[in-house]
């Protein structure tokens, strides 16, 4: 299964919030062996986030998008994903009700609009605050503020699968450069994906679907490298 993330938020490109749903998200998918295949941000504009919502639900299996779900004027993703979808935006009762009814608030203290949905999507509920997210076509629309979209994702994860992959890492105290040669037979010899990150010293992360096969080429590159500790 393949995912692309989407990111709404003109803070989010102003640099002024730093985009930890999208690394969280990647983290929980990756676990559950699910391929990440973008991520992008886009400013809160209900063009920009059709377009890309649009783009990407053709290609890829699932498409989750984050922030931009509140009440406020600069909350369109709703109105961006229902566009993408050629979908109304509509009132969805259900969630209007699980919002006073399990949510415990009163009716009269909600913004119009706070449940309104693409039409024909599920209600995502919000356990920790109000908006509700909603699912429809492989396309899911979680809220920005990170606890309430981490509580949510957690309701729909197991709809996110995927193979597990293994993944070991080898630490190499040479530079990068001195490596080539060596990643290139790793990579001759073994039926695995493999990533150079330098820093202070080379961490080679080494992964495949197979955990022998994993733990066999990180053990031919550990006989290889100088992980003397020098260079770090
Ligand atoms: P609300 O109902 O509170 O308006 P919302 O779903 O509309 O929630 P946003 O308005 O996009 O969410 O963002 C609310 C706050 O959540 C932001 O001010 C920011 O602090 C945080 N936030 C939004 N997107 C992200 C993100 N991608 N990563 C981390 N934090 C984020
Ligand atoms: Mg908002």
């Amino acid at each position: 299964m393949d995912v692309a993330i989407v990111t709404v938020g003109d803070e989010l490109l102003a640099g002024r919030t730093t985009n930890t749903n999208a690394t969280w998200l990647c983290e929980r998918l990756v676990d559950r062996g699910v391929a990440v295949e973008r991520i992008t941000t886009v400013p809160d504009r209900i063009g920009e986030i059709a377009r890309v919502v649009n783009e990407y639900r053709a290609e890829y299996d699932s498409v989750i998008v984050t922030g931009g779900v509140g009440p406020t004027h600069d909350d369109v993703t709703m109105d961006g994903v229902a566009a993408a979808l050629g979908r109304d935006l509509e009132e969805h009762p259900a969630a209007l009700a699980w919002i006073v009814e399990e949510g415990g608030y009163a009716r009269e203290d909600l913004t119009d609009g706070t449940a309104d949905l693409p039409a024909g999507a599920r209600p995502l509920h919000n356990g920790v605050g109000v908006a509700p997210g909603a699912a429809l076509e492989g396309v899911y629309v979680l809220p920005g503020v990170p606890a309430e979209m981490r509580g949510m994702f957690e309701t729909i994860e197991s709809e996110f699968t995927g193979q597990k992959r293994f993944r070991e890492v080898v630490v190499a105290d040479e530079p990068e450069s001195a490596l080539l040669e060596r990643l290139e037979a790793l990579r001759t010899e073994f039926d695995v994906s493999v990533g150079s990150y330098p820093g202070n010293s080379v961490r080679v992360s080494i992964e495949s679907t197979d955990e022998a096969t994993v733990e066999a080429a990180a053990a031919w590159l550990r006989e290889r490298v100088d992980s003397s500790g020098r260079g770090t």
